[in-house]
């Protein structure tokens, strides 16, 4: 262990002790459908769905990115730490980031708020939303459970105070309207950026959009396919693991997590293929999500006490 390798994990340590960690937990990182199974049970086969709470947990307030049916779980967990005020930002409402939201505990509680965002495009949310979580696709009507629901459209940065988070949404391509989300710190940062339409040529990334993610630590980005899938289906709505790589080092982030997992791809294929890419010499870490990573970024007080502001930890 390096003397850099030891700091960075003294100043975690200070930094869990404090309650100064904000943790970013994957519950679902495959895309399309689930897909449980013995071949996908290393990655998970659960559809999207990622927290971001403070370690330390006594904020009452979570935030998810997206409600597949990794939400489920996400829901049950972050209640069982005592949140009470969830924040669910939708990407879009494809089934598998929203499949989740009927299913939630919190729906049940009357001491929760779930508030759930989504694209100006589908407003009025509730009423594209709500029929899907009610008779006869979901016994009960949203309504009718014990929680306090709102939806709000967002196109523009707005502030979650009660985290201290700062919250850009930006259009993204794919084959409905849909968000990619900036999430801020004050020091640590992160870019939600799943669904995203590859170019033709694998490469061909706006400048806006880079702008978007520019210099941010952590990007999880829509990894689907490999560039021989993506001949035949270049007009899903996906990206290959080439064009990630690429938006990646446009954005010149410090780490790149591939999410939103093939349904068909298997953990050995996964694994193959993520070594591929780590062996290359590049100046941000790579690795593919799976159910229960856990990755910690360090907040204002310690970033400064180190060059890079977050490190991976096994949850
Ligand atoms: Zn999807
Ligand atoms: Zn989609």
């Amino acid at each position: 262990m390096t003397a850099v390798t030891q700091s960075r994990y003294l100043v975690i340590g200070l930094g869990y002790l404090l309650g100064e960690m904000l943790s970013v937990k994957f519950y679902g990182v495959r895309g399309s459908f689930p897909s449980p199974g013995s071949s996908t049970s290393f990655y998970g086969g659960n559809t999207s769905c990622v927290a971001i709470y403070d370690a330390e947990s006594k904020n009452t307030e979570a935030v998810l990115l997206d409600a597949g049916t990794g939400g489920f779980s996400a829901s049950k967990e972050l209640f069982d730490r005592g949140v009470r005020k969830l924040h669910v930002l939708l990407s879009h409402l494809h089934l598998d980031h929203i499949q989740g939201l009927p299913f939630m505990n919190m729906l049940d509680s009357l001491e929760c708020e779930v508030i759930v965002y989504a694209s100006k495009e589908y407003a009025p949310l509730e009423d594209v939303l709500a029929p899907v979580m009610s008779p006869p696709y979901f016994p009960v009507a949203p309504k009718q459970r014990s929680a306090t629901l709102n939806y709000l459209e967002v196109s523009k940065a707005f502030e979650l105070r009660g985290m201290g988070l700062e919250v850009v949404p930006f259009p993204i391509t794919h084959s409905d309207p849909a968000l990619g989300y900036r999430i801020n710190a004050e020091n640590a940062s992160l870019v939600y950026l799943t669904d995203h339409q590859c170019g033709s040529d694998f490469h061909c990334v706006s400048d806006d959009l880079i702008q978007w993610g520019k210099g941010v630590d952590l990007l999880v980005h829509d990894a689907q396919y490999t560039s021989s899938e993506f001949i035949s289906k270049s007009n899903w709505g996906h990206s290959t693991y080439e064009f990630a790589v690429d938006v990646a080092e446009k954005m010149q982030v410090k780490e790149l997590i591939f999410f939103h997992h093939d349904p068909e791809r298997s953990d050995v294929e996964l694994s193959e293929i993520v070594q591929g890419w780590k062996a290359a010499d590049r100046n941000f870490r790579i690795s593919a999500a799976r159910e229960g990573l856990v990755v910690d970024m360090i907040r204002p007080s310690f970033a400064k006490a180190l060059n890079s502001t977050s490190a991976i930890t096994q949850g």
